[in-house]
């Protein structure tokens, strides 16, 4: 008997130190290409960026698909432990949270109906009905602009459809996602515009610190290793 309890023991321990330690990570997969549902699983470059720096971690990396204003407060009340959906690291979000080196660089653009000419750079949005995404950086370019009547949406697919329907005259998004609907869209054109860059970071709790060095080890190693390239080749063109 005792001899049966020893082996047990002896197994649990063994399987507890070989189980992988698992990181939660909170997403918003409505962000082409860096998050979006295909098949009805979510896919994108940050998903397949996570997942090869999980395997350099050795650590298991568990998708939580949630709203995008949700997240932060997730990642506050530890129902997530980072954030990867293509997050701007804003100086106000830097006063709740942290982030590592940034991943990608970004801007904002604005999407207008194909025959419209009269936008063609930010300042021209004055006086125009503009759509942003509710708390996104570009609600936030516009909104500090003044004279802009803006509208919020929760998703830049209704922002879209507004736009289609000319119940607004451009929308203001991000510039992959934004290339990403004019691409589906005949009717709609893309305006390369004067705005300023942004970065894209994994956000994290300030407290961990053990847990960002790791992460930008590893974002270190698949950018060296040319992981990172393949993966830029296969989500971006
Ligand atoms: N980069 C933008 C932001 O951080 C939009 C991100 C997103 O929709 N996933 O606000």
């Amino acid at each position: 008997m005792k001899k049966i309890v020893g082996i047990l023991f002896l197994i649990l321990i063994s399987s507890l130190s070989f189980a992988k330690s698992k990181i939660y990570v909170g997403t918003n997969a409505e962000f082409p290409p860096f998050e979006y549902l295909e098949n009805g699983k979510i896919v994108g470059f940050d998903m397949e960026l996570l997942e090869e720096m999980g395997k350099i971690m050795g650590e298991e990396i568990k998708i939580v698909d949630m709203t995008f204003d949700g997240l932060l407060p997730a990642l506050q009340m530890k129902k997530i432990d980072v954030i990867i959906a293509g997050m701007t690291a804003t100086e106000e979000r830097r006063k709740s949270v942290d982030f590592t080196e940034p991943y990608y660089t970004a801007n904002q653009v604005i999407i207008t109906l194909d025959g419209d000419t009269s936008i063609s750079k930010f300042d021209d949005l004055k006086g125009k009905k503009v759509g942003v995404m509710l708390g996104f950086t570009g609600d936030i370019v516009v909104s500090e602009m003044g004279n802009v009547d803006v509208t919020r949406f929760s998703s830049a697919y209704s922002a879209i459809l507004a736009l289609k329907s000319k119940k607004i005259d451009a929308v203001v998004l991000d510039s992959e996602p934004a290339k990403n609907y004019v691409e589906k869209n005949t009717e709609l054109r893309l305006v390369t515009t004067d705005s300023v860059a942004e970065e894209y970071a994994i956000a994290l709790r300030k407290n961990d610190k053990k847990l960002k060095e790791k992460l930008e080890n590893a974002l270190k190693i698949v950018q060296e290793n040319g992981t990172y390239d393949k993966l830029l080749k296969k989500y971006f063109n």
